[in-house]
């Protein structure tokens, strides 16, 4: 099979690279154009990117010269991390443009005809794209988003069991890794030995997208999922991998094995369809009371799985639990190229 041609917008930062690395050796992806601030254009790949990650720049990318932001010349496929400023100029122009914006960023992710999207969880709101202005011009082009990197790995966790006996009202405690900030992110001497209760934005995006992730598609719009819900956001010294403090009120009464029993058999149409990037098992239960721990299980599922553990007695609500998943791989750029393989599937990439 022919591979498509994609490009990555914002290639050369903390998301870009896991683009990269994601995509070497994609069965369906070929990254043919990659782009980023107008300090890069012009440079080499390796000369521009500050790599991060533990493998190589593959050779091909190494050597491609890195474009302007703009549409012009780029392929129909664009994965974007962006910063969000710069998300709400730019990817609305590629959509103009024609391209399939599969995107990371906060800037359009709660527009009214925008799907936020997890596979697994609700792929259905995908038609949304087809009351997008941009899909409805000779053109075709779209934008699908993917979470902020919080609320996926807790909405993983959440769903199956939303759908078993419905959330009632949920607190989330995040445990944040510092990759999450991007690069340099944030400064040595603010995080090492320190917490720093605060990120800007992030609670009131971990609950309105929660919402709109577990809402129902209604004709054009999504019906967002009615639960009380609060979460207090949290950056700690750990590199990759956000770990999740939470506790659930249901309205159906449900056991311990019976909640457990959820998690375990959740698989959804990723894994019916059997994308390439979709984990065997989303959601994994872990038995030991001490796990799942950063460290050792965000790399679970090749970074794609969500660790869940510690499920207990809760004093205030009914249950109390930890989640775990990987922040640039499920949190970002793997969830959008999770997107990008549910949306070929689909035939939205013809
Ligand atoms: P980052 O490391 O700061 O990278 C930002 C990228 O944007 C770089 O490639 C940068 O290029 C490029 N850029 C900056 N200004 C630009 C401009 N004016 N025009 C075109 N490109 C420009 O950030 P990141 O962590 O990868 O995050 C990217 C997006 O993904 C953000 O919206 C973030 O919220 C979201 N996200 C991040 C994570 C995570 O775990 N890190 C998880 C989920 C979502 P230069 O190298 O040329 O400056």
């Amino acid at each position: 099979m022919k591979k498509l041609s994609v490009g990555i917008l914002g290639a050369t930062g903390i998301v870009g690279q896991r683009f990269i690395q994601m995509l070497e050796h994609h069965p369906w992806f070929e990254v043919t154009w990659v782009a980023a601030s107008d300090r890069s254009e012009g440079r080499s790949y390796a000369e521009a990117a500050r790599w991060r990650l533990k493998t190589s720049i593959p050779d091909a990318t190494a050597k491609m010269k890195l474009s302007a932001a703009r549409p012009e010349g780029a392929p129909k496929v664009i994965f974007a991390a962006l910063d969000s400023a710069i998300a709400r100029e730019l990817e609305p122009q590629f959509a103009e443009a024609g391209c399939a914006v599969i995107s990371n960023s906060s800037a359009l992710r709660m527009q009214a005809d925008v799907p936020l999207v997890i596979p697994e969880v609700n792929g259905d709101h995908i038609a949304l794209i087809d009351g997008q202005s941009w899909r409805n011009t000779s053109k075709k082009g779209f934008v699908v988003t993917n979470p902020n990197c919080s609320a996926i790995g807790l909405v993983l966790a959440l769903a199956p069991l939303h759908r078993a006996f419905t959330l009632d009202a949920v607190m989330a405690v995040t445990m944040q890794a510092v990759s999450g900030a991007g690069y340099p992110g944030v400064a040595s001497l603010d995080i090492l030995a320190n917490v720093i209760p605060y990120i800007a934005s992030e609670e009131e995006k971990m609950q309105e997208e929660t919402q709109k992730l577990l809402g129902t598609l209604n004709g054009s719009r999504i019906d967002p999922a009615v639960f009380a819900m609060s979460a207090q956001c949290n950056r700690v010294a750990v590199e990759d991998g956000h770990t999740e403090s939470i506790s659930i009120r249901l309205k159906k009464k449900a056991s311990a094995e019976e909640i457990i029993s959820e998690w375990r058999r959740f698989t959804a149409e990723p894994q019916r369809l059997r994308l390439p990037s979709a984990p065997e098992q989303p959601v994994i239960y872990m038995e030991a009371p001490d796990r799942p721990q950063p460290r050792f299980d965000c790399d679970k599922g090749n970074g794609m799985a969500t660790s869940v553990g510690g499920l207990r007695k809760c004093g205030v609500l009914d249950w109390k639990f930890t989640v775990l998943s990987h922040n640039t791989i499920r949190g970002a750029a793997g969830a959008a190229l999770l997107n990008a393989e549910l949306l070929k599937a689909k035939a939205y990439l013809e």
